[in-house]
């Protein structure tokens, strides 16, 4: 089926053709006759990315009458992103019909202009609830004469609580409009505005109810909560060419992970709603132009989110409403690509899997987080490529020439090469020999013994809210760490842990304590120590008497002090001593270089 045999206007045709759209989609082949050729209400229900703003877009722009001015067409839809997009499409396929005026209204934008641009002559009004119900109080929008309401998205509306304003808005227009609305899924909520503002609506599905794109791959990964940002990192890094958004359930989570990635070196950014508008633009236009390769975003501030070519949708949880799984996984796999949804899930919280895949309508499955030896052998190889391109300073080497030729002196090449790559790469190994594998074995599933790692550990420590152990670190405010967030961020950073697993941090002018989870002590101990910062070498150690300790680090007992300032100067002489601290494993990068960006 083409186009033309859709009853579209010669008009139409030539804007889909100059947009490149070579044939309908699904939804667009059963909407379009039907909005074209009946007087009926109309439910048209298809997943994102299925090209719905065509299906209702084209007929209403031909149904527009330019020798009447005004409103005649009311798209609503959930966000001010949706809104602009959607603005745009519009003025896309009305390029060649001529005089159909479109005009988008949101909140967030000068309300004058606004006013402004309605009064030029507006046929289509495309809104946020909010701001179309303003403009109706403020007498600037008068829809007495709109004949066709569209609501987009009208379970994201509803589930953005716009219940009331739709409700008020639909008021306002006359008895004779008719309702096209258009949704992915259909909860209960929109049937029952289906049933109280439509008439006998004809009602089409496209793929199963509720369904997600049939391209793309639903995966899940069991990991404890304490190592999503640990798998999340792991994933990032086997993939090359990701692009792709890191949907979290509250805004602080959501700034935490997009945080840590940044001071990882990730290209990544947050989008949540504790960020003003114009911050939110800015992330979302990087985004959109790639500059960005990861968005770490809240299920609402992403609602709008219309970008095409997206690899990946990581859940760093799954949604509290299983609706929204599938507008999440839904920004994957559009316009006809293949896409990859990987949940990261809790074994406690792994009873949720099987609503989403009631949700789904499929079966989730199971993968492994990419083990420390993928992820090593990817830094070696980088590691190989930075010295084959690496630019010598002879001049600056120039003097000690002589004295490190004297010294190794007794090597041949290979085990030169041997010995060079291992200085580097067996700080790697050692970092994910430690990390191991965090995936959970799939017997733990929703076994609850192995609930949330962090809420176990806590319940131990007799309900006081102090972690288990308690550690020293000889890094302090003098260490450029202005507060205890910064230092938080290094060490998960440098030593691959999870934010969550940290509790109380007392950060001094040279040295710190943090309280730690079970387990944790040894990791950070493991990680840090052999690491330096600004050429002085790093050292944690167990604060307190602990049942970790054999280790005789571990028995000391007030001395936390001692190795304040003295300390400070250890570094060169210290056999692990290395110049530089420019890697940690899964894509570090340079302390230096991080604080600068702070
Ligand atoms: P939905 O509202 O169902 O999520 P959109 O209407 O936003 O989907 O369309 C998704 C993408 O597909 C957009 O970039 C749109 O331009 C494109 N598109 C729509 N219809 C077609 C078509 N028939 N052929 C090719 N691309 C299309
Ligand atoms: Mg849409």
């Amino acid at each position: 089926m083409t186009f033309k045999d859709l009853g579209l206007s010669e008009d139409l045709l030539k804007a889909v053709t100059a947009m490149g759209f070579e044939k309908p989609s699904e939804i667009q082949e059963k909407s379009i006759p039907d909005l074209l050729g009946t007087e009926k209400d109309y439910v048209g229900l298809a997943q994102t990315g299925t090209g719905k703003t065509a299906a209702f877009g084209l007929p209403m722009i031909q149904q527009i009458d330019t020798d009447y001015r005004a409103i005649q067409g009311l798209i609503l839809c959930p966000t001010r992103e949706l809104c602009i997009q959607i603005a745009k499409e519009m003025s896309a396929y009305a390029k060649y019909a001529d005089g159909v005026k479109i005009v988008a209204v949101y909140g967030g934008a000068s309300i004058s202009d606004q006013i402004r641009a309605i009064k030029g002559g507006a046929n289509i009004i495309v809104g946020t609830p909010g701001r179309t119900i303003d403009l109706i109080g403020r007498k600037a929008l008068k829809f007495e004469s709109v004949s066709k309401v569209v609501l987009d998205e009208a379970d994201e509306m509803l589930n953005m609580g716009f219940k009331e304003d739709i409700n008020e808005i639909l008021e306002s227009t006359p008895a004779f409009k008719r309702v096209w609305l258009f949704s992915a899924t259909m909860p209960r909520e929109v049937e029952r505005i289906a049933s109280n503002y439509m008439e006998d609506p004809i009602k089409v599905t496209v793929g199963t109810k509720n369904s997600s794109a049939a391209n793309i791959d639903h995966k899940f990964c069991l990991v404890n909560g304490r190592d999503k940002y640990f798998a999340l990192k792991r994933f990032i890094d086997h993939y090359p060419g990701l692009f792709g958004i890191v949907f979290c359930r509250t805004r602080r989570d959501t700034q935490e992970v997009a945080t840590k990635l940044m001071n990882d070196g990730y290209s990544a950014d947050a989008l949540h709603g504790d960020l003003s508008q114009g911050q939110r633009d800015a992330v979302m236009g990087k985004f959109r132009k790639k500059t960005i390769q990861i968005l770490v975003a809240t299920d609402v501030a992403a609602r709008g989110i219309d970008v095409d070519d997206i690899t990946h949708v990581f859940h760093y949880d799954l949604p509290d409403e299983i609706e929204s799984y599938t507008h999440r996984s839904g920004r994957t796999a559009r316009a006809g690509k293949s896409g990859i949804s990987i949940a990261l899930i809790a074994p406690a919280k792994s009873g949720k899997i099987k609503l989403v895949e009631k949700q789904i309508g499929k079966k989730l499955e199971l993968v492994k987080a990419p083990s420390g030896q993928d992820i090593c052998g990817m830094q070696l190889m980088k590691l190989i490529k930075n010295v084959n391109e690496v630019e010598v300073n002879e001049k600056g080497i120039a003097p000690f020439v002589a004295q490190i030729h004297e010294s190794l002196e007794g090597y041949s090449k290979e085990e030169l090469i041997e010995r060079f790559v291992s200085v580097e790469f067996n700080r790697f190994l050692k970092a994910y020999e430690k990390a191991g594998d965090i995936n959970v074995d799939p017997s733990k599933m929703r076994s609850g013994r192995d609930s949330d790692d962090r809420g176990s550990s806590r319940r131990r420590d007799s309900g006081s809210e102090t972690n288990v152990n308690r550690v020293f670190i000889n890094v302090g405010k003098m260490d450029g760490f202005e507060n205890k967030g910064q230092l938080l961020g290094f060490i998960c950073n440098q030593a691959g842990i999870d934010g969550g697993s940290v509790g109380k941090i007392d950060l001094f002018d040279s040295f710190s304590f943090m309280g730690v989870d079970e387990g944790v002590g040894e990791r950070l101990i493991s990680a840090m120590n052999g690491k330096n910062i600004e050429d002085r070498d790093i050292r944690v150690e167990f604060s307190q008497d602990k049942p970790q300790g054999e280790r005789s680090g571990g028995r000391r007992n007030g001395g936390d002090r001692r190795s304040g300032g003295g300390d400070r100067r250890g570094g060169g002489g210290d056999r692990r001593g290395r110049t530089s601290s420019s890697n940690s494993g899964g894509g570090g990068r340079n302390f230096r270089e991080r604080r600068r960006r702070n």
